[in-house]
Formats: C-alpha cells, sequence, structure tokens
C-alpha cells in the first residue's frame, strides 16, 4: 500500500531552526490546518507537542478538538458555528458581523486587514469590535494580520508592517482607556518570521516552514529547513512491453525497446495529480513516470517493490507549476502515515 513517511528528525531539525530564529519555543505557533497541510494532523500535533511547542492554528472546531490535548492555546481561524467550546480556543474574528456568533466568554483574536483584502475587520472599526466584544463579555486575547506578499521582494511587506503597528498603537490605547489587558500582537507567516532579523512580536504563525519548504524570493537569506514528507508507492504488477507498444490511458508512452515496467499504487485519487504532459517528471531514484498518471496507479520501468514518489516536491511543483502548498495538502487523507 502507498504511505507517507514522517521525519520526525526532519521535523525537529526544523522546529529548532524555527524556534531560534523566533526567539524561543514559546514564539512559535505551528500551523496544523488542511491536515497540517497533507502531513497527518495528529501525527504532527503530537510531535511538535513532544518538541514543546505550545501553541497551534487550525482552520476548524474540528481541527482544534482533535488536538486539545497536546497544546494550550489554539486559534481557530475560520469558524462560524461553536457547538462547543475550551479555553485553550481563540477564535479568530473575521468580521463585525461575526461577533453575533461568538459564545459569551470565550476568547478572541481579531483579525485586522491591513491590505489583502480578504479576511478581518478594517482598522478603523476596531473601537466597535473591542466594544461589541465586550458586551458580550469576550476577552480579547490576540490582534492579528497576514501579509499578503511576505515572499516576494516588494513593498507590500512594510506597507503592511507600518499599517499593522499603527494597529498596536490603537489598540493599546483602547486597552488603557478601558483597563482591559493588552493582547497578543502577530503578523508573521514563515515568510514573514524570517525576513526579520530580531523577531520582537508575541509570536508566528509558522506554516509550510514547519514541513521543510520556504517559498521566498532566492534574494533573502533563506534557513536550511529540510523536508518532512515523503511520499511511497507499492508494486502490483510487473511486465514486458514490446518495441511499439504504448502504455497506459491514451497510449501516450510508446516503447523504444522492450522494457520491463511495473505499475505503482499511487494515482491522482490519492491526491498524486496528473502531470504536465510537456515536461517529465522523476522519482527520487530518478525513474521517469511513464504516461499518463490513473486514478490509482502509475508506470516506472523498475521492479523495485516500493519507490519514493518524492521526498522534495520542489521539483514537483516546479513542473505542475504550483507551489509546494499544493503538492502536500492534495495528498488524501487515506494514505497511511508512518513516523520514522
Ligand atoms: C496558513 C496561514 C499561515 C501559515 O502560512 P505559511 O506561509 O504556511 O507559514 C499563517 N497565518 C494564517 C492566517 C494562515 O492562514
Amino acid at each position: 500500500m502507498a504511505k507517507i513517511l514522517i521525519s520526525k528528525e526532519n521535523l525537529f531539525h526544523n522546529l529548532k531552526i524555527i524556534s531560534n530564529h523566533a526567539g524561543s519555543k514559546e514564539k512559535v505557533a505551528v500551523v496544523l490546518k488542511d491536515n497540517a497541510y497533507g502531513h497527518g494532523l495528529l501525527e504532527i500535533a503530537k510531535l511538535c507537542n513532544e518538541f514543546g511547542i505550545t501553541k497551534a492554528v487550525v482552520r476548524t472546531l474540528e481541527e482544534a478538538l482533535d488536538i486539545e490535548p497536546f497544546f494550550d492555546d489554539i486559534l481557530i481561524l475560520s469558524q462560524k458555528k461553536f457547538h462547543t467550546y475550551s479555553h485553550a480556543f481563540h477564535i479568530a474574528l473575521n468580521s463585525l458581523e461575526d461577533i453575533n456568533n461568538l459564545p459569551d466568554y470565550c476568547k478572541v483574536h481579531i483579525k485586522v486587514d491591513t491590505g489583502m483584502h480578504r479576511n478581518g475587520i478594517l482598522p478603523k472599526e476596531l473601537r466597535s469590535a473591542i466594544l461589541g466584544l465586550l458586551k458580550k463579555n469576550i476577552k480579547i486575547s490576540g490582534i492579528f494580520t497576514h501579509h499578503r506578499n511576505a515572499d516576494c521582494l516588494s513593498t507590500d511587506f512594510f506597507w503592511q508592517s507600518s499599517i499593522f503597528r499603527d494597529v498596536k498603537a490603537n489598540v493599546k490605547n483602547i486597552c488603557e482607556e478601558l483597563s482591559l489587558d493588552i493582547p497578543c500582537f502577530h503578523s508573521c507567516n514563515s515568510s514573514a518570521l524570517f525576513r526579520h532579523n530580531n523577531f520582537s512580536e508575541d509570536f508566528a504563525r509558522v506554516g509550510i516552514a514547519l514541513y521543510g519548504y520556504i517559498e521566498n524570493d532566492s534574494t533573502f537569506n533563506l534557513p536550511d529547513l529540510k523536508p518532512v514528507l515523503s511520499l511511497w508507492a507499492e508494486k502490483i504488477t510487473t511486465r514486458v512491453i514490446k518495441k511499439g507498444q504504448c502504455l497506459g490511458y491514451g497510449g501516450t508512452y510508446q516503447a523504444q525497446k522492450d522494457m520491463t515496467v511495473s505499475t505503482y499504487d499511487i494515482g491522482y485519487g490519492d491526491g498524486f495529480l496528473r502531470l504536465n504532459e510537456n515536461q517529465e517528471y522523476l522519482t527520487a531514484k530518478g525513474y521517469k513516470i511513464l504516461g499518463r498518471v490513473s486514478m490509482d496507479n502509475i508506470s516506472l520501468s523498475t521492479q523495485d517493490k516500493e519507490v519514493c514518489i518524492f521526498d522534495d516536491v520542489r521539483e514537483l511543483a516546479k513542473i505542475q507549476n504550483t507551489i509546494s502548498y499544493e503538492i502536500t495538502t492534495t495528498l488524501s487523507r487515506d494514505i497511511r502515515r508512518i513516523i520514522k
């Protein structure tokens, strides 16, 4: 059966680099949304807990409930209805209207739109958000924003950072005026964290770097991260095809000589998507994928019992004209995740 191996050694290597750069383990919130970017929510949550990380970020309440035993603080980015609640949870407020959907006495991080124009309240809505939350006895435990372009060499990062500095000052004033505790502030994802030389916010929300990738322009000083996930497929059958015979759907691969080929149990149904047919893809050991990717099969010219399809997704991402995030996140939840 196909499987995903999770390298604990590489994950811990990355966590060490990230927490050193952030200043401490407490300054790192690991982003575990979407099945930990395809790596396996519980597997990664347990390992991060073992390393000593205490904060996590997820998308939904269900994910938060699954990992509650492993973290002190869990930020839930996108959930409208709450059938249950825990004091480890901090709910992201994405709009003023959403205040009505929040449970009384919960904890909230207000998301502020500093220029991405996706989610969050506007800076000028801060006062009404804070007053609205107070009316429901909700504790404002954090204020945050998200960069639209931290991975690229452009002025956007500085522009949004400066707006967020004003937001911080404004929130501090409002809190003093209303005798509220000052909430924590956070704005950095992986790319933004590694653009800071002296990181001074309360914590960073680190996703992709945890898994061993960073998409920043190469002009930046990049950390030496190691990919955590490798995808493995098992042989189903082996056969000899004759010179001139064609392989798989559409017969797009034609044998130039008699050759031995095997099929392996991975395909687009498992999240290993069909390839751009104008570009060849080689597995980690250099076997070329022959013909089209089927739903549950690929063909390779080897007889190895097991083949590593990739242990670094950057090459595949390049061929697919996408980003590393998309390759790992697409991998099916049904594939076994094994920690090694
Ligand atoms: C996904 C996400 C992150 C993590 O981003 P990376 O680039 O993977 O580090 C951080 N913050 C928010 C709000 C996110 O949605």
